[in-house]
């Protein structure tokens, strides 16, 4: 995930050490970024990757609720190049789109992606080691309390998205990567977007993995309640070509920009006591 603030912040302090890259996020060298991307943090990074087998069933899990705002045709905002990913942020044209978790209420901002080079790989997270074409991240902060540092500052769903043989249609053809090949542009206006045909058409609210992670992007803050759905839905071959054609802010071609996995530590990863381990039983 990536927070412009962040990424502004990154800027100022690694743009000298990493030349071309003015975001400070170069995929290639991430053993460069700045923040507490590799010194500082306490061992909360992410993505990691989920061994099913050890994830615990936690009854205090509820499912996730999303307001009526995600199933209207109701978000406007804007598509663009970050330099870094494609990027939808919701702008004050949008009424306001929340969702609650077990902890609280968040306010949705934007939603961007994370992509590979080859089939097989391309999400941040994975599971039991295999990735998939495509991780969507959606990216709450925190209504009821100031700041964004705090451990429950932000609140990212992921969605996982699967190579396709599907033509580009419906949202996939409302957020063309090919008309924002180049970073630092505004990108383009997108209105009447209806956020809940991003996620799987037949959503159980309690399929998901949860647990205590960061930022995935410098400064790689330990500030993120992340909710993987556990349902795929599908990505068109021709959109996954397109996303391998963006250009990075230094004007090479971003045909990988997923963060590399990150030790679990002695972190649980948690899932609703009503699916348990089966995902059937939901
Ligand atoms: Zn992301």
């Amino acid at each position: 995930m990536s927070v412009s603030l962040f990424a502004f912040v990154c800027c100022l302090v690694a743009g000298v050490a990493l030349g071309a890259h003015s975001n400070g996020i170069d995929y290639n060298h991430q053993e460069l970024w700045g923040g507490v991307c590799v010194t500082g943090n306490k061992g909360h990074q992410s993505p990691i990757n989920v061994i099913t087998a050890n994830v615990v069933q936690n009854p205090r899990l509820a499912a996730i609720k999303f307001s009526n705002n995600w199933k209207l045709a109701s978000a406007h905002g804007y598509f663009n190049n970050t330099g870094h990913n494609v990027q939808f942020t919701l702008d004050s044209s949008s009424p306001t789109v929340t969702t609650t978790f077990s902890n609280g209420q968040y306010q949705l901002k934007q939603m961007h992606m994370h992509w590979g080079k080859t089939t097989g790989t391309g999400s941040e997270h994975r599971f039991d080691g295999d990735q998939t074409e495509v991780e969507i991240h959606f990216v709450h902060t925190r209504m009821t309390t100031a700041g964004t540092t705090s451990q429950n500052g932000f609140a990212v769903i992921a969605v996982f998205a699967e190579v396709s043989r599907a033509s580009v249609s419906g949202f996939w053809a409302k957020l063309d990567p090919s008309r924002v090949p180049h970073a630092n542009k505004d990108g383009f206006k997108v209105s009447n977007f209806k956020l809940s045909d991003v996620l799987p058409s037949h959503l159980n609210n309690y399929d998901y993995y949860h647990y205590d992670g960061s930022l995935t992007t410098p400064e790689c803050t330990e500030a993120v309640q992340w909710y993987l759905i556990g349902e795929r839905i599908k990505v068109p071959a021709a959109y996954l070509t397109s996303l391998r054609s963006i250009k990075d802010d230094a004007g090479k071609v971003l045909d990988a920009n997923y963060r590399q996995i990150q030790a679990l530590n002695s972190r649980k990863v948690d899932t609703p006591a009503i699916c348990g381990k089966s995902l059937s039983k939901c």
